[in-house]
């Protein structure tokens, strides 16, 4: 059987050495589980992206490639971010489909048998959505279900509780990189590629060891980036803003003259003068700083660097 597909895992991985032995393990019995029930081809091969770890990842994971032929593993130079790295690990395969999971066993692996009976039946892309979010914290959960409805309301199309947990087919991969930019917000990419794209629905487990490596502060800035990246209302949303308020300080005009004109009480009014000036004040500077967020983004995208160097490669 010659025409059974190669399939590629791709686990971005920093500063996971608490947990990457079990994953490496997960991993290797799933692909061997799938080529045993011919599924995918005896080549198909794991890819493990090495984000610039300062702990014993790389250790782990160049031994792992080392001595195991079906694992690859690809040293960043330094820490890129997740979304660069998952980027370096979907460019360097070459098989006929491509999963991109996280290293801590959240997702489970077991799910890409489905994705890959979706493949078989003519999707190429595969999104792997999370049935609950019950192994969130409230904080997050609240947050996130915010921000997936304010996305929609901007317009910008999104899987609903999908992360990046997701197959791909080689003709879906290619047209990814034709998108050059450097600003990386995967799951928004994906969809503006297009495809035929299905859902397959799983329970998200807790993390099986190990930090999250998604503190609030990365968790805000992937958030705007992804908005950013996406949508121009802010921009669109101070010309309203502006234009409502020229109209309104219109009246605010003609109310001050006619008191100043028509009536005899012209209290020296202290709230008339410093209202308005801190309210303007701070529209102004929020609108600066909205625009100054874009342009931050223009400046980066200009500048055309790499998203990523790969310092080493075992096989
Ligand atoms: N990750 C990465 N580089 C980073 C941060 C995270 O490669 O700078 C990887 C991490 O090792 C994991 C995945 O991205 O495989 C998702 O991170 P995590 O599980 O900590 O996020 P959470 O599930 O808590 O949102
Ligand atoms: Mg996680």
């Amino acid at each position: 059987m010659n025409n059974l597909i190669s399939l590629a895992i791709v686990v971005p991985c920093y500063n996971e050495a608490a947990v990457i032995e079990q994953t490496l393990a997960a991993l290797q019995n799933l692909l061997s589980h799938l080529s045993t029930a011919q599924k995918i081809s005896q080549d198909s091969k794991l890819y493990f992206v090495d984000d610039g770890s300062c702990d014993a990842t790389w250790d782990i994971l160049s031994q792992a490639a080392t001595t195991q032929p079906q694992v690859t593993a690809i040293k960043l130079s330094t820490n890129k971010g997740h979304q660069n790295a998952l980027y370096a690990g979907l460019v360097s395969t070459d098989e006929d489909v491509v999963v991109s999971i996280d290293a801590d066993l959240q997702d489970d692996p077991a799910l890409i048998e489905t994705m890959l009976d979706q493949f078989q039946v003519g999707y190429d892309v595969v999104y792997g959505v999370r049935s609950s979010r019950a192994s969130d914290s409230f904080m997050k959960r609240v947050s996130a279900e915010k921000y997936y409805r304010c996305m929609q309301w901007l317009g910008i199309d999104l899987v609903y509780n999908h992360a990046d947990f997701r197959l791909m087919s080689r003709a879906a991969l290619d047209a990814l990189k034709e998108y050059p930019e450097s600003n990386l917000f995967l799951r928004g990419l994906v969809r503006k590629v297009g495809f035929k794209s299905t859902v397959v629905e799983y329970e998200r487990a807790e993390r099986q060891a190990g930090e999250t490596k998604y503190p609030l502060r990365k968790m805000l800035s992937f958030a705007w980036e992804g908005l950013s990246s996406f949508s121009v209302v802010p921009l669109r949303a101070i010309t309203v803003l502006g234009f409502v308020a020229s109209w309104l300080s219109v009246f605010v005009i003609i109310w001050v003259l006619g008191i100043r004109l028509f009536t005899e009480d012209v209290v020296p009014g202290w709230a008339s003068i410093l209202l308005p000036l801190l309210f303007f004040g701070s529209i102004q500077l929020l609108s600066l700083g909205i625009i100054g967020e874009y342009i931050a983004k223009i400046y980066n995208e200009v500048k055309r660097r790499p998203r990523f160097h790969i310092e080493k490669t075992i096989h």
